[in-house]
């Protein structure tokens, strides 16, 4: 099935949006350049019926794509939203900031599209749903939630894994 026969099926007969991960929907917006289509997303959305709103944090925070890769350091999303941790790219800037404004522009799309849902990926230092890289670039995975994740959680959208669907 292609993506747009897929993005068909699911727009026919949804109850409600639900943000998406914009790369798990096969959009190349990853640091990278690529995307990690994800069919699992598209068998949830479609059997939940869900109409899909798909959201890069990164792209809206203003990063290009490709980009540099960045984790965080020292804690998870919820601790730099609260000013505990930072994020960093992998030659030490900071950009702590920016992550905080993807973070802040999915929010209002959410709130613009009355998401209820939002299903993103995991180890994203964004996205990432419960599972992120642990700050030391070198493919550790720490139990923890992305900048953005965090700040939909704490809005009280549930935030559902990649993994978990
Ligand atoms: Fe995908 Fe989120 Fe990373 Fe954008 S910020 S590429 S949507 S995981």
């Amino acid at each position: 099935m292609s993506k747009e026969e897929m993005y068909t099926d699911i727009t026919t007969s949804c109850s409600g949006n639900a943000l998406v991960s914009a790369c798990l929907l096969g959009v190349n917006c990853r640091y990278d350049a690529g995307s990690v289509l994800n069919k699992s997303v598209f068998r949830f959305l479609e059997e939940n019926k869900l109409n899909p709103i798909p959201v890069c944090p990164e792209q809206l925070a203003g990063f290009p794509t490709p980009r540099k890769k960045c984790e965080i350091r020292d804690g998870d999303g919820f601790d730099v939203i609260d000013g505990r941790a930072k994020v960093y790219t992998e030659d030490g800037e900071d950009v702590t900031e920016l992550f905080l404004r993807g973070a802040e522009e999915t929010l209002r799309i959410a709130r613009i599209v009355k998401a209820k849902v939002a299903i993103l990926k995991s180890f994203s230092p964004s996205c990432g749903a419960g599972k992120i890289y642990d700050g030391s670039f070198s493919g550790k995975i720490k139990e923890g939630w992305g900048v953005t994740a965090a700040m939909l959680k704490k809005a009280g959208i549930e935030v559902v894994s990649d993994l978990d669907v």
